[in-house]
């Protein structure tokens, strides 16, 4: 039996029953990492003697009766996510040297749980990307094919479900980066509503589009895991004070009855055959388990990219300003002054995609500009958002594709960031209009590279939002499978 293989729900009763120690079971994952990192490159940390310690921790919760849901559970967080005592870098080298000395609220939420926190993963640097190329530590690759992408920011985070090092893992989506690896690497991510998770100790990219997720091999983990660290916390204002519906008590209801709404600017040229193959067989599926199909619109779409890359920038470009090299940094001083100091330092810290999104960010928010460009942006955001709020007048949940195409190959986009930014047209508008959504498996390319469908919900709709993702990996077979690695 490949412990890995298992989904959180069965190793959780092996592990009450005792059939299986949490020890044996991170051993199990940190044998699978050392088996499979080397060509992948998820991690940048590896927190064995911790795991371990906290593993045997576990096992003794286990035996005393006092289990929760995750506890003895092998997991792993994005590195944007401050675990105590270990290194945050953030895909950076400006963080090189950054050891937290606190533990973000949801690694402290996981930790309560008795859940083994394995290590931290491989990402765009600062969360910037859509590939995991823009990572100080190396690109991630796809377990699918080491050819091609992960996806990205969160592309540790999904390759490490993909491939089974761990039994899911934490990441952070500001306009697609949950989603979209999980879209390609083939397993299951959900962007909560903006507010549903505290941000606390996770690093800023765009304050006011950041938010944590979960990634897992199929929808029950999800929602587990999405229970298990959503709520309100007084040290995130952004944090809303709203009761944490119990998301597995109405998984199984099925969406009979359910209206279903397909943005009409979503089914567009540019989408690739396969994928619209693969929409369009999960959009019959919904038909068939009972859900009612409509034609919507979010007649904003066009404007939703540009948008996104205004607000999103600017927000970076003043969230970033702490890395200087005396609040935060790796110090890069030639003796030629303060000014002189801070240049060297954010020079030789930052990578390209970092440095052209402060640029990008700070022209816009630049006296002169700031009206024309910022301000016209949040208005845009508006008028997205209640494209949106329209449509959930009409229906209960939207689907749509979430990539244009399925992985595409390590090298394609990096020559040209526009190209890269387009690739975030179904994800990012999600992001903008604060609402929730989830990427799950639909079908497979001709070339074997997952191909994931997604779910849109109301604003704290994640319960209806799991139901039908539950309902459909039911009825098919996508989710799951373990690449041959
Ligand atoms: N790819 C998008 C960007 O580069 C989204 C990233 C994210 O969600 N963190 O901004």
């Amino acid at each position: 039996m490949q412990l890995n293989k298992l989904t959180i729900s069965q190793l959780r009763a092996k592990l009450i029953a005792g059939e299986v120690s949490s020890l044996e079971l991170t051993r199990a994952c940190l044998e699978r990492i050392a088996a499979t990192d080397d060509k992948l490159n998820a991690f940048i940390t590896i927190c064995e003697t911790e795991a371990l310690a906290a593993a045997e921790a576990a096992d003794k919760r286990l035996a005393a009766g006092d289990a929760a849901p995750l506890t003895g559970i092998p997991l792993a967080v994005k590195d944007i996510f401050n675990v105590l005592d270990v290194r945050t870098t953030c895909g950076s080298k400006i963080l090189d040297n950054y050891i937290s000395p606190y533990d973000a609220t949801v690694v402290a939420k996981l930790r309560a749980q008795g859940a083994v926190i394995i290590g931290k993963l491989n990402m765009d640097e600062f969360a910037m990307g859509s590939s995991n190329e823009n990572s100080a530590a190396g690109s991630v690759k796809n377990p699918w094919d080491l050819q091609r992408v992960p996806g990205g920011s969160s592309g540790g985070s999904a390759a490490a479900v993909a491939a089974g090092q761990v039994l899911a893992t934490l990441g952070t989506d500001t306009g697609g980066s949950i989603r979209q690896p999980a879209s390609h690497c083939g397993v299951v991510g959900l962007k909560p509503t903006y507010g549903r998770i505290s941000r606390y100790g996770v690093v800023a990219y765009a304050s006011s589009l950041d938010q944590v997720g979960p990634l897992a091999s199929n929808v029950e983990d999800c929602a587990l895991l999405l229970g298990a660290v959503a709520g309100y916390d007084p040290a995130d204002s952004t944090s809303v004070d709203t009761p944490v519906p119990d998301y597995l008590a109405s998984l199984k209801d099925g969406v009979k009855g359910k209206k279903i709404g397909l943005p009409k600017e979503y089914f567009i040229e540019g989408l690739a055959a396969e994928v619209k193959q693969a929409v369009t067989a999960a959009i019959e599926t919904y038909r068939q388990l009972g859900a009612e199909i409509v034609e919507v619109s979010l007649p904003h779409t066009d404007y939703a990219v540009a948008c996104y890359y205004l607000i999103a920038t600017a927000e970076a470009s003043s969230n970033l300003a702490r890395y200087d090299g005396v609040r935060f940094g790796v110090r890069k001083d030639n003796g030629d002054g303060l000014v002189g100091m801070y240049q060297h330092t954010r020079a030789a810290g930052f990578g390209d995609e970092v440095k052209r999104r402060i640029m990008l960010g700070t022209y816009a928010l630049s006296s002169g500009y700031y009206d024309a460009y910022y301000l016209k942006a949040q208005k845009v955001r508006t008028l997205i958002r209640q494209d949106f709020l329209t449509a959930f007048e009409q229906v209960d949940l939207l689907l749509t594709p979430v990539a244009p195409t399925p992985a595409f190959k390590l090298g394609e986009k990096t020559g040209d960031p526009l190209q890269m930014y387009l690739s975030d047209i179904f994800t990012i508008p999600v992001n903008l209009a604060g609402t929730c959504g989830m990427s799950l498996p639909c079908g497979s390319s001709s070339d074997g590279l997952p191909i994931g469908v997604q779910l849109i919900g109301k604003p704290f709709a994640e319960a209806e939002m799991l139901q039908a993702a539950y309902a459909f990996e039911q009825a098919t077979d996508f989710g799951g499978k373990f690449p041959p690695l």
